[in-house]
């Protein structure tokens, strides 16, 4: 089962027949979704509140699997049956009864809470309905709505047809049934699925925070430059520093992310937005859409202030853990991740698999942290804790806990 049409004749099957998988809101998201499931083998069908932009979605996408065959990337013979399979509708209700509905509309909760609404009211009772949503609660999106245990989050990683995982994400209401089900049927499209409770940020969004808030401290702290921060980092294997990505990114979005976060955890100080970063985006430095951000760039998107101070970083790096990067900033990822697992939020290997697809952290945070020991990572915390008695780096209770001390499948003696 190596090539691409075995896996699209799965789906079909996993799907219980050709099953059609409507997508509503046809942007960037949307769009990408709907490439995937139409290559998984569904008739997929997409509406979009503004006139025309289902139907250029249709076309956008038939020309980019025209270009994928051409790449030699899937067979002309795909690329067609897939093209084939994509439509378009001007209203929600004009969907047919469908095996799965994906809503990728704008981050609105009233939005999308009508959008489920009707929905609910005209496709059948055990019809998947899903959520994109990358910050609201699933749990308030289906509130109110007939059948919730229908109602579910799948969390595609941007862009769709690239990025392997998808959270699949549980609210107060959704059946286990509902959950299995979609599990399943996102392994056939050829996904990487991992369950999750609804809780703000999922997993990866809430467990990358220290990324960014750590090395933003650090040279808010003045204990480093920037971009000694971000070479530390790329010397432990991150792709890219904490700081260049959140230029990438863009300033805004990020620290928008990270309100998010904070807002819903009750202002908890783990999640606590930087002086730093505030300031950014205040002056308008959102990072390379700019040309300024941490750092200043040039009109090709060069940094022109980056270079790091080497000598800095393999002072700093083994050094105390406030003023190590790597140290400090493994540990709070390490807490993060086990904190999720003590939450009962997602199971350890759920938590490692969704940050080396989703972020492409070079380990998972749990082996990374049984790796370093769980009983260094606690004293690390205790010791940054003594420092910064804010309760930021509060050890969490999952340190201790057994699933995470030990892998699952490896039993300990006795
Ligand atoms: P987008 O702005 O590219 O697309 C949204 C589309 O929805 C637009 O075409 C818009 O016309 C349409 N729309 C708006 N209201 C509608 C309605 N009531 N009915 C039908 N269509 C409507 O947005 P996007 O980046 O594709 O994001 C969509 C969703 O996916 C959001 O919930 C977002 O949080 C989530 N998400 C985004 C990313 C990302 O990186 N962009 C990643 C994961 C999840």
């Amino acid at each position: 089962m190596t090539d691409h049409a075995s896996v699209s004749s799965d789906a079909v099957d996993a799907a219980g027949g050709r099953g059609c998988v409507a997508v509503v809101g046809a942007g960037a998201m949307g769009s990408g979704i709907a490439q995937v499931a139409a290559q998984a083998g569904h008739d997929v069908i997409l509406v979009d509140a503004r006139e025309g932009a289902a139907q250029a979605a249709v076309e956008r996408l038939g020309a980019t699997l025209g270009t994928l065959a051409g790449k030699g990337r899937i067979t002309q013979e795909d690329a067609d049956a897939a093209r084939s399979r994509l439509s378009c509708v001007d209203d929600l209700r004009s969907l047919p009864s469908c095996r799965l509905v994906v809503e990728a509309v704008v981050e609105d909760l009233e939005a999308k809470r009508e959008i489920f609404a009707t929905l609910a009211s005209r496709q059948d009772a055990d019809t998947i309905l899903a959520s994109n949503t990358s910050s609201l609660s699933i749990t308030a999106i289906a509130e109110g709505i007939a059948h919730p245990e229908r109602i579910i989050g799948l969390h595609f990683f941007n862009p769709p047809p690239l990025m392997r995982l998808v959270e699949v994400v549980r609210g107060a209401r959704s059946g286990a049934d509902t959950m299995t089900e979609a599990v399943e049927l996102m392994t056939a499209w050829g996904k990487t699925p991992v369950r999750c409770t609804s809780t703000p940020g999922f997993i990866v969004n809430r467990v990358a925070r220290p990324f960014y808030g750590e090395a933003q401290r650090m040279v808010q702290e003045g204990i480093c430059s920037a971009a000694t921060v971000d070479e530390a980092l790329r010397q432990a294997g991150f792709r890219m520093g904490p700081l260049e990505l959140t230029d990438l990114i863009g300033q805004d979005v990020n620290l928008a992310v990270g309100t998010s976060v904070w807002e819903q955890t009750d202002h908890d100080p783990r999640y606590e937005p930087t002086a730093f970063q505030q300031d950014l985006v205040a002056q308008g430095a959102l990072g390379r859409k700019t040309g300024h951000g941490v750092y200043r760039y040039d009109d090709a998107g060069k940094p022109l202030d980056a270079e790091p101070d080497l000598a800095a970083v393999t002072a700093l790096v083994g050094g105390p853990v406030r003023t190590d990067p790597v140290a400090r900033t493994v540990a709070m990822l390490v807490n993060e991740a086990v904190a999720v697992v003590a939450r009962g939020e997602a199971a350890p290997e759920d938590v490692d698999t969704a940050m080396r697809l989703g972020t492409n952290y070079p380990r998972g945070p749990i082996e990374w942290g049984r790796e370093i020991g769980l009983d260094v990572v606690g004293a690390q915390l205790e010791e940054l804790a003594a420092i910064y008695p804010t309760g930021r780096y509060r050890p969490s209770k999952g340190l201790h806990l057994p699933q995470v001390v030990t892998p699952a499948g490896v039993s300990t003696p006795g």
